[in-house]
């Protein structure tokens, strides 16, 4: 396995292109509502991308042929964006990535749309605190199979699954680098967390079990029982001092989101 590890200067740099991707989103997130299409969404995101100075990493990877994943309800991942209407009581999670003067930012966010039924605010705010677990664990000197441990048990612990066809993984100047990051793992297995390695977390987690549906258009994942999914991610680097979320801009409070913004 080859980890690349990266110098301040680079993470400095990854940081600047998470912070533009933390404002992406956040135009995004203020236009979630009843009525606008998964389109509108990806076309305000990708205005603002290229307005940064940025480049969408998700447009044409392997095909892919839009520039966020927009995955409503009992889509996991990967969802295209599409003329479909958010509706009250959808839930929608946004994954985005960008390019920014070399360096790859890749996070995501859940959003609930209007009145939420009381298992879908619990799916989000679980997979958002199964994400800091994942965050917290990633101190230097403990393991990659703490990390997703605590994801793991956080998920299961609520009674949720993870989903396993899909991981996290290192990233940099490439958006998937090694290693991969599983949901679930062994406390005190796999490789020591070491200062200069950066990662993408990112929890799916779904209500019912974890198989997985790939539609016909060979990216749309949809849980197998049809049951609710969510999917939040940050990019993260280990640092001395501890783990370094990418993607949020220094001046933003570290932690889940308080559950009155879903
Ligand atoms: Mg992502
Ligand atoms: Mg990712």
């Amino acid at each position: 396995m080859s980890i690349i590890y990266k110098r301040p200067n680079e993470l400095e740099l990854m940081a600047a292109a998470g912070e533009i991707l933390y404002k992406v989103h956040d135009l995004v997130q203020s236009a979630v509502a009843e009525g606008i299409t998964t389109k509108q969404l990806n076309d305000i995101a990708e205005n603002a991308i290229l307005e940064f100075g940025a480049r969408p990493a998700f447009l044409g990877y392997n095909g892919f042929p839009a520039t966020i994943n927009s995955s409503i309800n009992d889509v996991i991942v990967h969802g295209i964006p599409s003329g479909q209407k958010l509706r009250n009581g959808d839930i929608i999670s946004v994954d985005i990535g960008l390019h920014y003067k070399g360096w790859v930012a890749d996070s995501a966010r859940s959003y609930g749309v209007g009145n939420i039924s009381p298992i879908a605010k619990k799916l989000l705010e679980v997979t958002d605190a199964a994400l800091w677990a994942g965050i917290k664990a990633a101190q230097t000197g403990r393991r990659l199979g703490d990390v997703s441990w605590a994801v793991q048990k956080t998920v299961e612990q609520a009674g949720f699954s993870v989903v396993r066809e899909f991981v996290g993984h290192g990233v940099g100047r490439k958006m998937h680098e090694e290693p991969q990051v599983p949901n679930w793992g062994q406390p005190g297995k796999g490789p020591v967390l070491k200062p200069g390695m950066t990662f993408a977390l990112e929890p799916m987690v779904t209500v019912g079990r974890t198989e997985v549906v790939v539609l016909e258009d060979k990216w749309t994942a949809k849980t197998k029982d049809g049951s609710l999914s969510a999917q939040i991610e940050h990019t993260i680097a280990i640092t001395e001092k501890g783990p370094r979320v990418l993607t949020l801009p220094k001046h933003v409070p570290w932690g889940p989101v308080h559950k009155s913004n879903f």
